[in-house]
């Protein structure tokens, strides 16, 4: 399995503790959270608790202060044991935005809060009728008073059932494309005019809430405005959506990683004609190519962390994290599940969660049609 080279003894130790975390916490109830359709309020606060919602929250605001690493490290370690349902990603995601953009008082109302886990977070950017051309996005949140009137739906949202803190993507300017757009953070708390929709019957991710919003003249004041100025919002998301893509990357190596495991296990106990699956050249060859798969993604990720944290990462090298990353995961899962014969394909074994789970790596965080047009737009440039 890949060695990062960049865990050092305080990365191996903090994965250590999420690890023991995720078996106590998580694994005993894995399959409950998955009937349910949702991961319970007390499993963040108690994520909270040992500092891993608030790894890279500054210290002033109720976090670790500590490298985007460790935030790769918890969800590392979430992926290997084969999850893709509870919601860290997006919620972390979140706690980078008002990290980056947030005023002193922004930061100060709201971090401490996502750090403990009393606050959960989603984004809120795709619409029923716009996904990938986000400029396109119908919401409007028009200026009233002191306030921000807010008209629209959103679609699709992971954690949206559950989400105390929404970062919403809206047209401050319904006449601009991207200079319109300005990033509007809403309390879900009490919020009048504010609804949940169904929650969204998924071919995998059972464990996450996922849901549509409605907003029917919602007021929040003009201070939710996610930094000073309006127009902002179409630059945040760019300047955060490499690091979504990047994390994304990390869960695809570590559901890859989990799906070998598992498969490993498998094919050394299962016989046919007389032998072990795993002693069949064609199996040897799948996993050899797995395994070598799995170093290369890992490979490419550091580079890309390391680039990140020195403020070098290109979007185009994001993008190609992200689509390799998600299709080397889909690739991988499918072949593992083939080896697995039949049972592959029952829920009682985890290659078939993993299996249903990797499909939408390739189609959020923007689909890996439009990474592929990013890359390329960044070819084609004089
Ligand atoms: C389980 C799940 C969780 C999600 N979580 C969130 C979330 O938390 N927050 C959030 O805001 N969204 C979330 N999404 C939404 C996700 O980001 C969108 O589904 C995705 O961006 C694609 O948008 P769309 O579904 O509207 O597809 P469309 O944009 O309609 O695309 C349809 C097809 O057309 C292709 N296409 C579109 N434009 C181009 C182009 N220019 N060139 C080539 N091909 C193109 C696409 O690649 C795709 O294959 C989630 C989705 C799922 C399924």
């Amino acid at each position: 399995m890949p060695n990062h080279l960049w865990m050092n003894e305080e990365h191996t130790a903090y994965g250590d503790s999420v690890r023991r975390f995720l078996e106590d916490e998580f694994q005993p109830n894995r399959d409950q959270w998955k009937t349910d359709g949702l991961v319970p309020k007390e499993f963040w606060t108690k994520a909270g608790e040992i500092g891993i919602l608030g790894a890279t929250i500054p210290e002033e605001f109720g976090g670790l202060g500590l490298s985007r690493h460790f935030d790769a490290v918890t969800y590392l370690e979430q992926a290997k044991i084969g999850d893709s349902g509870w919601g860290f990603s997006v919620h972390n995601i979140s706690t980078h935005y008002i990290t980056a953009f947030g005023t002193e008082q922004q930061k100060a109302k709201w971090l401490p809060q996502l750090a403990s886990g009393d606050m959960v977070a989603a984004i809120a950017m795709t619409e029923p009728g716009t996904g990938s051309d986000l400029q396109a996005v119908k919401t409007t949140a028009v200026k009233d008073g002191n306030e921000y009137l807010i008209n629209g739906s959103k679609t699709f949202i992971t954690n949206g059932g559950s989400a105390d803190l929404i970062i919403l993507v809206a047209k401050t300017d319904p006449t601009s494309r991207s200079k319109g757009v300005s990033l509007i953070v809403l309390e879900t708390k009490d919020l009048d005019g504010f609804k949940v929709g169904r929650k969204l019957d998924k071919l995998g991710m059972k464990r996450n809430d996922t849901a549509e919003l409605f907003f029917e003249d919602v007021r929040v004041p003009q201070t939710h405005l996610l930094g000073k100025d309006e127009g902002q919002g179409f630059y945040q998301l760019m300047k955060q959506l490499p690091w979504e893509r990047l994390i994304l990357g990390f869960g695809a190596l570590g559901n890859a990683q989990c799906a070998l495991r598992v498969t490993l296990e498998y094919v050394k106990e299962r016989k046919a004609f007389g032998q072990r699956v795993m002693d069949f050249q064609n199996t040897r060859f799948q996993l050899a190519e797995a395994a070598t798969k799995i170093e290369l993604l890992a490979a490419f990720l550091d580079q890309c962390l390391a680039e990140l944290e020195m403020g070098q990462l290109t979007p185009e090298k994001a993008a190609m994290a992200k689509w390799w990353g998600s299709q080397m995961q889909c690739d991988i899962v499918d072949e593992c599940l083939q080896l697995h014969g039949g049972y592959g394909y029952m829920n009682e074994y985890l290659i078939s969660e993993l299996y249903a789970d990797a499909r939408v790596q390739k189609i959020y965080g923007g689909t890996n049609e439009i990474m592929k047009e990013l890359i390329a737009r960044g070819l084609d440039q004089d």
